[in-house]
C-alpha cells in the first residue's frame, strides 16, 4: 500500500477502506509517514469528506493507537461528559461533583485549554495542591471509594489523534466533522466510560459555527459511540457569549462552588441541570429527564453536592477549605472595572474574542508551551440582554501583567455591542440528540 495512492484516492471523491485508513493511522503514529502526506491528506478530507463507515474506521483506529483503559474494577455504570470547548464553561467543574453525589460513578479524563478556549486541568489546577496526575490503579481506587476522579489524559490515550490534532491545527483542517468526531470519540472511547453525554457547542465561539453542522455533528458522535455498545447523548447548545459570568481559571473555580451553594448564573444552572440529568439518564440512576433534574436540585440545596466537591478535593491532595475561602488560591495583582462605551441593551459579547480578551490578561495558553496565570480573566457583571447606561461596570478584568489591559480592552470595546432596542438572552439548549431521536427545544 502507498500513502501515494490513498491521498489521490481521496482526492478524487472516492471513500479509504478500513485498510487503507488503518494505514495511514499507523504509518503516521509511528513515524513513517511524514507531515506532509498526512496534512495533504486531512486536506483532501475536508473537501471530499467520509462518510459513516470511513469515520467509523478513523475513530477505532485512533482509539486503538494506544491504551484502551478498563474501568472494569469500578461498580455501576461510569458516566463521562465532554464539550467541544467553548468559553468561560465551568460545567465539568460543577457537574463532577453533583453527579457523584447521586451515587454514580464519575471516572473523567480531561484535557488543557488550547487557544481561547479553557480546559478543566488548569482550572483544578487553580485549587492549591490539586493533583491531576493520579496513576490509572489510583483513579479507579478513587471512583471506588468516592465516586468522583478527574485527572489529565494520559499519553497513552489516542497518541494518533494528539499528533493528527496538533497538524490540523496548523493546516486549517480542525473544521470537519468526521476528523472532530473521530478525534473527541476516539480519546472518550479509549478513557473506558460506558455512557458518554457530549456538549455540543454551537456559535462564535464554537468550532462550529452554524446548527446544522452541529446537529451533524452531534448525530455522527451519537451514533459511533452507539456503534461501539457506548450509550450516548449529545446536547446541542449556544456559545455566542461565554457560558456564565466568570471566564479564567481560578475565577471559574469560585463560580463552580458558588453554583453548589445555589448562587451560580441561570445559564450555567440551567446547562449543568441538563447534562447532569442526562448523565443520571445514561447511568440508568433515574427513569426521567424530569426525576433527574428534581434528585440534582435536591442534592444542590441539601449541600450535599458542595460536600462531595470538598470530598474530591480533598482525595486528590487539594485543599478543601477553597469552598470557604477563595483567597487561599492565588489572587491577581491587578484589576480594572470594564464599563459600556454606549447605553442600550448588550446585543452581542463575541464568545471566541471575549475568550482571547482573557487569554491575553494570561488565563490562557496561545502555544502549547504557553505558561498560564491561574489568577487571570474576566468576570462579566452584564451578558446580553441586560440594559446598561454609558460608564455601567460591564466586567472586571484580573492580570498580573498591567500591561495586558489596553489589548483586552480594545477587544471588549470591539466585540461588546449595544443595541436601543429590546435584545432576548440567546436561547442555550437547542437540541438534545438521542439515538433513536432529535428533540429541538
Ligand atoms: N476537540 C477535539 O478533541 N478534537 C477536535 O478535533 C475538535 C475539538
Ligand atoms: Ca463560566
Amino acid at each position: 500500500m502507498r500513502m501515494y495512492d490513498i491521498i489521490e484516492k481521496k482526492r478524487n471523491g472516492h471513500a479509504l477502506t478500513k485498510d487503507e485508513i488503518d494505514f495511514f493511522v499507523s504509518g503516521y503514529s509511528n513515524g513513517e509517514i511524514p507531515d506532509y502526506q498526512v496534512s495533504a491528506l486531512t486536506m483532501a478530507i475536508f473537501f471530499q469528506k467520509m462518510n459513516n463507515e470511513e469515520t467509523k474506521h478513523l475513530t477505532s483506529a485512533m482509539m486503538n493507537s494506544g491504551e484502551v483503559v478498563d474501568l472494569s474494577r469500578i461498580d455501576g455504570i461510569k458516566v463521562d461528559k465532554h464539550s467541544t470547548g467553548g468559553v468561560g464553561d465551568t460545567t465539568t467543574l460543577v457537574l463532577a461533583p453533583l453527579v457523584a453525589s447521586c451515587g454514580v460513578p464519575l471516572a473523567k479524563m480531561s484535557g488543557k485549554g488550547l487557544g481561547h478556549t479553557g480546559g478543566t486541568l488548569d482550572k483544578l489546577e487553580a485549587i492549591p495542591n490539586f493533583n491531576i496526575n493520579l496513576e490509572v490503579d489510583e483513579f479507579i481506587n478513587s471512583v471506588n471509594q468516592h465516586k468522583i476522579a478527574v485527572i489529565g489524559q494520559t499519553k497513552d490515550i489516542a497518541p494518533a489523534d494528539k499528533k493528527l490534532y496538533a497538524l490540523r491545527d496548523v493546516t486549517a483542517t480542525v473544521d470537519n466533522i468526521s476528523l472532530i468526531s473521530a478525534s473527541i470519540m476516539s480519546k472518550k472511547l479509549a478513557a473506558g466510560s460506558d455512557a458518554i453525554v457530549l456538549d455540543v457547542k454551537v456559535g462564535s465561539g464554537a468550532f462550529i459555527k452554524d446548527f446544522e453542522g452541529a446537529k451533524k455533528l452531534a448525530q455522527t458522535m451519537v451514533e459511533l459511540g452507539n456503534s461501539m455498545g457506548r450509550e450516548v447523548i449529545a446536547l446541542i447548545t449556544s456559545m455566542e457569549q461565554p457560558l456564565g459570568n466568570a471566564i479564567g481559571n481560578s475565577l471559574e473555580v469560585i463560580e463552580a462552588i458558588e453554583t453548589l451553594k445555589s448562587n451560580g448564573a441561570d445559564d450555567l444552572t440551567e446547562l449543568c441541570l441538563t447534562l447532569g440529568a442526562n448523565m443520571l439518564l445514561c447511568a440508568k440512576r433515574v427513569n426521567t429527564y424530569e426525576e433527574g433534574i428534581e434528585l440534582l436540585k435536591q442534592k444542590i440545596a441539601s449541600g450535599e453536592a458542595l460536600d462531595k466537591f470538598r470530598e474530591f478535593v480533598s482525595s486528590q491532595s487539594g485543599d478543601p477549605n477553597v469552598v470557604d475561602d477563595y483567597k487561599l488560591m492565588k489572587q491577581a495583582s491587578h484589576e480594572f472595572e470594564y464599563r459600556a462605551i454606549n447605553s442600550g441593551y448588550i446585543s452581542e459579547m463575541v464568545a471566541d474574542k471575549i475568550g482571547v480578551a482573557s487569554m491575553i490578561l494570561g488565563a490562557g495558553r496561545e502555544n502549547i508551551e504557553s505558561q498560564i496565570d491561574l489568577s487571570a480573566g474576566i468576570y462579566l457583571k452584564k451578558k446580553i440582554g441586560d440594559y446598561v447606561e454609558k460608564g455601567d461596570v460591564v466586567a472586571i478584568l484580573y492580570t498580573d501583567d498591567k500591561s495586558k489591559f489596553d489589548p483586552a480592552i480594545k477587544l471588549l470595546d470591539e466585540y461588546i455591542n449595544y443595541s436601543e432596542h429590546k435584545v432576548k438572552s440567546p436561547k442555550l439548549i437547542k437540541a438534545i440528540i438521542y439515538k433513536d431521536k432529535t428533540v429541538l427545544l
